[in-house]
């Protein structure tokens, strides 16, 4: 079938900027993305701040016409109660979060989250309304000895299978060894994973399914970059770190040209 997948392009902040920080980011990519502004609906753009700038974030963007996105970077599997720390799906929503990250490597790795885990946050987005970005992702160590795809392809159907058959989900592939490192996955290595992700979305959730998901690829990407990834037939677009905490850098990625 012929999708049209819309491109997305998310920034992922990690645990950078406060909120005042915050605030003059997105004030300045507002002002450095008003000319790209009937770009938009060509590309969507969605920001992952930390939980303590969501409301200031939020508040800019309801009185902006900038149609930037709100999305989280982690989300309780609890819906409420004696859960001292967590933040639900439910008060996520509330304060118009469209996307969560479930699965991002810092929290596999940093806070040992399993992919049983990982689909138990999925799920308790998806019942909140808002869509879970899937990441996904091999170690240099699983590259070696299991190849790129294994590890990925694995995370991906453990965490799908938690999900109802008519979720709306994204999958992000970020090969651990690209995060951060300078050191981006070509964009025929990315497509490679990618392409193989897409096929075994055909395989567990049927042909529309996996014609209308969204994967994109992340790690290391730069406004250099950008556009190889986007060239590829079965890239969406691209979780961004390092280089969404720039407003000039971010805006030149999302107004990317193939
Ligand atoms: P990076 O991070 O762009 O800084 O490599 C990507 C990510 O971890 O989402």
């Amino acid at each position: 079938p012929l999708v049209n997948r819309i491109p997305l392009i998310a920034g992922n902040w990690k645990m950078n900027l406060d909120h005042l920080q915050a605030i003059a980011l997105v004030q300045k990519l507002s002002w450095s993305l008003k000319d790209a502004r009937h770009n938009f609906g060509e590309v969507e753009v969605a920001v992952f701040p930390p939980f303590t700038d969501l409301r200031s974030v939020q508040t800019l963007l309801a009185a902006d016409k900038l149609a930037l996105k709100l999305g989280a970077q982690d989300v309780s599997p609890q819906q409420a109660g004696a859960y001292t720390g967590d933040i639900s799906a439910e008060m996520l929503a509330k304060l118009d979060s469209a996307y969560v990250l479930v699965g991002h490597s810092e929290r596999r790795h940093g806070h040992s989250e399993s992919d049983e885990l990982v689909g138990e946050k999925a799920r308790a987005a998806q019942a909140a309304g808002l869509v879970p970005v899937i990441c996904v992702g091999e170690t240099a160590e699983d590259l070696e000895t299991h190849g790129a795809a294994a590890i990925p392809l694995a995370q991906l159907a453990a965490a799908v299978a938690k999900l109802p058959a008519d979720a709306e989900f994204v999958v992000a592939y970020e090969p651990v060894w690209a995060i951060g490192s300078g050191e981006p996955a070509t964009s025929e290595q990315a497509e490679e994973v990618a392409r193989a992700l897409r096929e075994s979305l055909r395989d567990l959730r049927g042909d529309d399914v996996a014609a209308a998901t969204r994967v994109l690829y992340g790690g290391s990407v730069t406004s250099q970059n950008i556009a190889s990834y986007l060239r590829q037939p079965n890239i969406d677009g691209a979780l961004v770190g390092g280089a969404s905490l720039k407003a000039d850098e971010f805006s030149r990625i999302v107004q990317f040209k193939k």
